[in-house]
């Protein structure tokens, strides 16, 4: 088994590694699409294109690592696209917000960041932060 486990990394922001995992999806496609009032022969075609490998029916999830460590997590599902790099390729997509996201969850998680302000110490975090206009030296003090 590789050592990234089925993710694939996809680029460095901000310092974090974003990687790209596809998921089986529990959900039926065409469970989902009923549901969301497609017709029957639309369903058919997407289930055909699916069977022949000519789309993709998965859950994605997209992750934030540094130093080997997974800091922050996102994950999407009912994801039905042409492909995988379709989706984390598309700008503007559902994948950019969910990229958005894990970049500010792993600032939140990273013993290198301020839980407040979301500054980045990449060289170690200093005893207090210096942005005090927000607060933060009593967050830092409080163990944060
Ligand atoms: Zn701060």
């Amino acid at each position: 088994m590789s050592s990234t486990d089925g993710r694939i990394p996809l680029f460095e922001r901000e310092g974090f590694i974003i990687c790209f995992e596809a998921q089986d999806e529990m959900t039926s496609l065409r469970e989902h699409f009923k549901r969301a009032g497609h017709e029957k022969k639309s369903i058919d075609a997407m289930m055909r294109k699916v069977g022949s490998g000519k789309a993709v029916w998965f859950q994605c999830l997209v992750t934030a690592w540094r130093d080997g460590k997974q800091l922050a997590e996102e994950s999407l599902g009912c994801c039905y696209y042409n492909s995988f790099e379709e989706f984390y390729k598309t700008e503007g997509d559902y994948f950019d917000d969910m990229v958005r996201q894990v970049i500010l969850d792993a600032k939140k998680n990273s013993p290198w960041g301020c839980a407040s302000c979301c500054q980045m110490f990449p060289d170690g975090m200093p005893d207090t932060c210096p942005n005090k206009a927000n607060g933060c030296d009593e967050l830092l003090a409080s163990g944060r």
